[in-house]
């Protein structure tokens, strides 16, 4: 019983046993066909034995009985030869298959207390190969997700950090008296907590977006008609600002299927940045155009350009390419990866292009036709 248990755990002794039984199998069915056939095949040996060396009964029985002894010796080596090979065998073969199984357990032992560096040499292009590459893949993966994960913590902390501290130096200030307890102290710390507010609304928007839970109410939509309420929000800051907003749509645009309000959302948002990040007296230019199956939308502006090795990061999280610059504007970074997730929620795609530092950039998404 205990000898059974230690096979079953060890895929070694299983390959091992697997080899011997065949062995086993294959020596008995020699013997058998020896035993069956060998007397007759010897009799007929006997025969012209007897035939050409004269009909001596004794001679011919020992003759017989040498015979069918040396067959038996034979066969009793191949069966100890086989048994050899069978050993060597499964030998070669379970250093073979059970050593990168075992690397396999000890790196995925080694993942699973938190280590996620390692990774197992691929030796083979079998399906052992095969289960390396997954496995590497998969280490990759939580490699990744367990980096974003402390990589969230510290920038939820570090945005919460400046208006938390600006509170409380202005109430410091205020309990000490050092500040006047009147309507400008107020207003910066309602400023603060207002900042606070939409910080955490994004982080609320982001987790669901980034757990694919925003529920889309889609209907077929002109992109058009957003767009231009989507301006008309704005348009007042943009004269505040002295920047030149101008809306281009052909009178015709196919029907996309959206939800209203999640794209007037990302519009908003692309063009609020556009606002943001382009100077006085520059302009933003919002044009829409159909294509084959899709209709697009872009927003360019006249202003402060994104460099080319921050361009594939703008939609990351948290990302922000001049990041005292934007916490002056209190961007945190969040919305326009909130953005692609909206866009990607639609099937459509969105993608950003800049020709360089003050040189403008172009935000622009395509969304399917309904
Ligand atoms: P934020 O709230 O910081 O604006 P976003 O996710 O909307 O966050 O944008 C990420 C970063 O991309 C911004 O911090 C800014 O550096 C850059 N960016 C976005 N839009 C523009 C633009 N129109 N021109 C230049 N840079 C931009």
């Amino acid at each position: 019983m205990k000898l059974w248990l230690a096979i079953r755990k060890r895929l070694g002794w299983k390959l091992f046993l697997s080899y011997l039984i065949v062995v086993i199998v294959g020596v008995a069915v020699l013997s058998a066909t020896a035993t069956l056939n060998t007397p007759s095949a010897v009799g007929r040996h006997m025969q012209r034995m007897a035939e050409a060396m004269g009909n001596d009964p004794a001679l011919l029985t020992e003759e017989r009985q040498s015979f069918i002894e040396a067959v038996n010796e034979v066969l009793m080596m191949a069966a100890v030869a086989s048994v050899a090979a069978a050993i060597a065998v499964s030998v070669f073969t379970t250093n073979r298959i059970v050593t990168p199984i075992r690397a396999m357990r000890a790196a995925s032992q080694h993942i699973a207390a938190g280590d996620y560096h390692k990774r197992v040499q691929m030796s083979e292009p079998d399906e052992l190969g095969a289960l390396a590459l997954s496995f590497n893949q998969m280490a990759e993966q939580l490699e990744q997700t367990e980096q974003r994960r402390v990589a969230l913590i510290g920038n939820v902390a570090h945005e919460l950090r400046t208006p938390l501290a600006s509170i409380k130096s202005t109430m410091e200030g205020l309990v000490d008296g050092v500040l006047p307890s009147d309507t400008p102290t107020f207003l910066g710390v309602q400023r603060e907590v207002t900042r606070l507010q939409r910080l955490v609304q994004d982080l609320e928007e982001l987790s669901r977006a980034e757990a694919g839970q925003i529920r889309l109410e889609l209907q077929p939509t002109n992109l058009s008609v957003i767009a231009q309420a989507a301006a008309e929000r704005l348009r007042l800051q943009f004269e505040d600002k002295a920047v030149a907003l101008q809306i281009d749509a052909p009178p015709h645009l196919p029907q996309v299927r959206a939800d209203t309000n999640r794209i007037t959302q990302v519009i908003v948002n692309l063009l609020g940045n556009a606002l943001q990040y382009t100077p006085a007296g520059g302009s933003v230019h919002l044009r829409m155009w159909s294509a084959s199956r899709e209709v697009l939308l872009a927003v360019e502006d006249t202003g402060i350009g994104i460099a080319a090795e921050h361009l594939p990061h703008v939609f990351e999280r948290f990302y922000r390419v001049d990041k005292s610059r934007s916490r002056v504007g209190g961007g945190s970074g969040i919305g326009l990866t909130i953005a692609r997730h909206l866009i990607e929620a639609h099937g459509g795609r969105i993608w950003v292009a800049s020709s360089g530092v003050e040189r403008g950039s172009t935000f622009a998404f395509a969304l399917p036709l309904a």
